[in-house]
């Protein structure tokens, strides 16, 4: 009887024993579960608020930067210590701004972080502020620091400092003002990302521009469409393009855009005080065929007739006879590029419709000339044009004409040192059957790649401060070395050859091999004289066709007594 009762009392203690072990194990299963998705939500938001205050940042440092050009309060020290304040202070950085002295030497210096005694002792070599006109920033590292070629830190500063980046302020030629630092400012976890933002900011330094006045009152009226637009028309100067023209013409679009016009034309007087004026550039609504030659027809005329005007004039049709039997055209706004007795030129706005415009339009488009005249002078003045001309339009290298001016500079150069300078002609090896076998557009990007992989070579050679890369016409390039002689036009040439055939080229997805041949002349073993040089060089890329191409050959030395040996110090 008692075991009867037993039995069954038992087993529901265990029964309910392992419920109750069930119903533990399913809350502490559903528990862990919730924590490990909670830990992983917070991580998520702890990386998505890392990532907000890293473009915060960057966001806090571009606007404030942004709005400094645009009040005008835009100095170069003003620049310096705005990003001080992104430093990682406990590694000790020293930045500063120095402006070019006569010796290198700081002519006025700014001090943002570090200590002021020693880097009054700073000074810069002639070769970096050339090298800073050519690529904007340069970065020197321990070695470079050691051995003072560039700049030159007082020993106390060298033996600490493992890097230095050194970047142009503005980008008026000649270099006369640059902004040093040990260390790259934190805005973001990415260095690369933070040197980028630092350049940008840089380049974009501008003389200062004051704003209309009443700008201010504007913004506290709430009224501040100019002032957006003013900041969209000055990022432009910030973006990617493909050559100052692109970026011009963006300039343009933006501000027909913003103004109601359909089209912007800037045209420019010549320097030779003919009084002529062409139209440089323009954007806006694409016409095509006759509505675009009688549209130019009307803007040719009306800015013919206004070449002194010295200040913005509102046309409409009705009082302008001139074009009203051309049509189209409804309303016109000229305005001089520098205010003014002596203009570089005239922004002609053209619309089909009528434009009754206001007065922060009028604003606006004064202040796009004064910009266009004075920021973005780099882009529209004679030094632009001038290095269009100077530039091939494919590969972007020098073209033919500059490089025959640079090498007979060179060789005089070379001549009064008593210094060898190398010429390397690069051709193509059967281009010909690439442009057959893939088509032309792909003969371009070969081209516009052997362009690219050449620089990128002769940029890593140490042994001559001003090397130059040109397209000397069709698939032929030359390089010109100047300091450099035999041993070392030879290393050097074989190092492109080899950058050429290495990898080949892929166009839309199809691979393309290339190889080149080359031809040096060195002088003064094959002679002084441009001529001579391009005459021995010729001559040896002939023998290196053939001997059945993607070679190197050397002109032979003129005589025994050969003005040069051949070996050099390279
Ligand atoms: P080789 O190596 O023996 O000199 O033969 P090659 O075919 O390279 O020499 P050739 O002078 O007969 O042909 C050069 C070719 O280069 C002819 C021309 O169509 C092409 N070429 C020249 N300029 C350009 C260019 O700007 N773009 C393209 N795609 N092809 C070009
Ligand atoms: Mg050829
Ligand atoms: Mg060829």
């Amino acid at each position: 009887m008692t075991l009867a009762v037993d039995i069954p009392s038992v087993a529901y203690w265990w029964a309910a024993c392992a419920l109750l072990c069930c119903i533990w194990l399913l809350r502490e299963y559903v528990w862990r579960h919730r924590t490990v998705a909670r830990d992983e939500q917070i991580d998520a938001i702890r990386k998505d608020l890392h990532h907000l205050q890293e473009s915060y940042s960057q966001a806090a440092f571009q606007q404030e930067w942004l709005s400094r050009l645009v009040d005008g309060d835009s100095s170069a020290e003003e620049l310096a210590l705005l990003v001080a304040r992104w430093l990682p202070h406990d590694a000790q950085p020293q930045l500063w701004v120095m402006e070019r002295g006569e010796d290198g030497t700081a002519a006025q210096l700014t001090v943002a972080a570090g200590n002021r005694a020693m880097l009054t002792r700073v000074t810069v070599s002639p070769q970096l502020w050339d090298q800073l006109e050519i690529n904007g920033r340069v970065q020197l590292g321990e070695h470079e620091l050691r051995h003072q070629r560039l700049l030159r830190l007082p020993s106390e500063l060298a033996r600490v400092v493992p890097e230095l980046f050194v970047l142009r302020c503005g980008e008026h030629v000649p270099v006369n003002r640059i902004l040093c630092t040990t260390h790259i400012p934190e805005w973001t976890g990415d260095r690369a990302e933070n040197l980028r933002l630092l350049s940008w900011a840089t380049q974009r330094w501008v003389a200062a521009i004051p704003v209309p006045a009443n700008v201010a009152e504007r913004i506290e009226e709430g009224e501040n469409r100019m002032v957006r637009i003013m900041l969209e028309l000055r990022t432009i100067a910030d973006m990617e393009f493909a050559s100052p023209m692109e970026m011009l013409r963006e300039f343009l679009r933006i501000l027909a855009k913003a103004t109601g016009f359909d089209r912007v034309s800037l045209y420019l007087t010549q320097q030779d005080n003919s009084r002529k004026i062409d139209r440089f550039c323009w954007a806006g609504t694409g016409l095509e065929g006759d509505a675009l030659d009688a549209w130019y027809q009307i803007e040719d005329s009306v800015v013919a007739d206004h070449l002194d005007v010295s200040g913005l004039v509102v046309l409409t049709h009705d009082r302008n006879t001139h074009w009203a039997n051309i049509g189209q055209v409804e309303s016109i706004a000229i305005t001089p590029l520098a205010p003014g007795n002596d203009p570089v030129g005239l922004l002609c706005l053209t619309s089909r419709s009528a434009i009754n415009l206001g007065e922060v339009d009028r604003q606006i488009i004064n202040w796009a000339a004064r910009y266009l005249m004075q920021t973005l002078s780099r882009t529209v003045d004679r030094v632009v044009v001038e290095e269009q001309a100077r530039r091939d339009s494919l590969t972007k290298l020098a073209n033919r004409h500059t490089f025959d001016h640079e090498m007979a500079r060179q060789l005089q150069v070379s001549g009064s040192l008593d210094e060898f300078c190398s010429l390397i002609l690069i051709d193509l090896d059967h281009f010909k059957k690439v442009n057959d076998e893939f088509g032309h557009p792909a003969g371009d990007a070969v081209l516009q790649e052997v362009a690219h992989r050449l620089e990128r070579e002769v940029g890593k050679t140490r042994v001559t401060d001003r090397p130059l890369v040109a397209r000397l016409g069709g698939e032929e390039l030359g390089v010109l070395l100047p300091g450099v002689g035999y041993s070392g036009a030879n290393r050097i040439a074989e190092a492109l050859r080899e950058s050429i055939r290495s990898t080949p080229v892929v166009h839309e997805g199809v691979t393309i091999p290339v190889t080149a041949s080359l031809g040096i002349a060195i002088c003064p073993r094959n002679g002084r004289e441009p001529r001579e040089l391009f005459a021995a060089a010729d001559a040896a890329l002939y023998a290196a066709k053939a001997s059945g191409r993607d070679c190197v050959r050397t002109a032979p030395a003129i005589s025994a007594s050969g003005a040069g040996s051949d070996e050099d110090a390279h």
